[in-house]
């Protein structure tokens, strides 16, 4: 259980905030924040939120005051120290916050953290983790109708539906329960238009983005018996379409849309580095199999970011990794 009142009292006692997530910011991400800033907002807070990544272009709708700022150490380097508390939404790992973290944990001011990911790291002062929760997102409604701090209006709402829209895979993943869809019932009750939402995050894609897909589908392989399918994006194909890390968004997900397949793997080589996104069907445990690479996440869908290694060195040593994990969890 989330102790929701000692969430209240830090909030209620302190007068200026910065948020910040995760790089590469999924619906989760940026949702939390908002409504974050949306909830302190109704309680006359200073509130600033910086982000070691760009919002992307899908979410934007989501920042409806544009107040997301991207940090940069050269500039930003005091931010941190600057406020009364700083609130780490939808990560629970120093290193997931790459180009801020130095200025974040050297800050002497409180910290606190609200995730829902497994194996927590000890880098704040409070954590208030809820592994059951489909979205950090829904933490926050959760702490909102608890402690009613504020009241839930459109504001909040939509920020957190889209939250767990995603977070859900659109109301499919295991944690989408009857009570969550009771939830879903009462932001739609606060005039959240689910087609609109969906059209905003899914269908507005840039022609690059579909092009990058389609190219990311033509290196699909499987191998293990079918039982793994995995696809490579390298530099040269987002430079041949003008495709950015962003767009790749879900793609992984199309690799476990195959027959037979129970482990989906995603590689992206980025300028400095590579980035292997996991997906997988049932006890096929991807938490830990990211977790041999440094990475992390959820039983079935979990990532590792490897800041300067190669992805040709890597590559058949995550695969054999894969293969291994295969033959375990039959
Ligand atoms: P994605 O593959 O969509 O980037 O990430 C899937 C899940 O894995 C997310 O829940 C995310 O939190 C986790 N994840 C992705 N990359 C990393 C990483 O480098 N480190 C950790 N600890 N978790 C990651
Ligand atoms: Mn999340």
């Amino acid at each position: 259980m989330i102790d929701f009142e000692k969430l209240k009292q830090i909030i209620l006692n302190n007068n200026s905030f910065l948020l910040t997530t995760h790089v590469n910011p999924d619906a989760d991400a940026i949702g939390s924040e908002i409504a974050f800033y949306q909830l302190l907002k109704k309680l006359n807070k200073k509130i600033v939120i910086y982000n070691p990544s760009q919002t992307p272009y899908n979410l934007e709708f989501l920042d409806t005051e544009k107040t997301i700022k991207k940090f940069s150490p050269e500039i930003d380097s005091n931010i941190c120290n600057d406020v009364d508390v700083l609130i780490a939404l939808d990560f629970n790992k120093l290193d997931r916050i790459v180009s801020m973290k130095d200025a974040f944990n050297s800050s002497s001011k409180i910290k606190i953290c609200i995730d829902h990911h497994q194996d927590s790291e000890n880098f704040v002062d409070e954590l208030f983790i809820g592994l059951d929760y489909s979205a950090t997102a829904e933490i926050i409604y959760d702490f909102i109708k608890k402690t009613r701090i504020v009241e839930l209006d459109f504001s909040l709402a939509n920020p957190i539906y889209a939250a767990i829209m995603t977070d859900t895979g659109s109301f499919r993943f295991e944690r989408t329960t009857p009570a969550l869809h009771r939830i879903i019932a009462e932001l739609l009750e606060k005039r959240v238009d689910p087609g609109e939402v969906y059209d905003k995050i899914y269908d507005q894609s840039k022609f690059s983005k579909i092009k990058l897909l389609g190219k990311t589908l033509n290196s699909l392989m499987l191998t293990a018996n079918n039982q793994i399918g995995y696809m490579i994006l390298t530099q040269n194909d987002f430079s041949e379409v003008d495709g950015i890390e962003s767009d790749t968004d879900g793609f992984v997900n199309l690799s476990l849309s195959i027959e037979n397949v129970r482990l989906g793997i995603l590689f992206i080589e980025l300028k400095s580095g590579f980035k292997v996104s996991f997906r997988s069907k049932g006890n096929l445990p991807v938490n830990k199999l990211a977790a041999e690479f440094g990475g992390g996440g959820h039983i079935n869908a979990s990532g590792a970011r490897f800041h300067d290694s190669k992805l040709d060195e890597f590559f058949p040593i995550i695969l054999n990794k894969a293969q291994e994990y295969i033959n375990k969890y039959q």
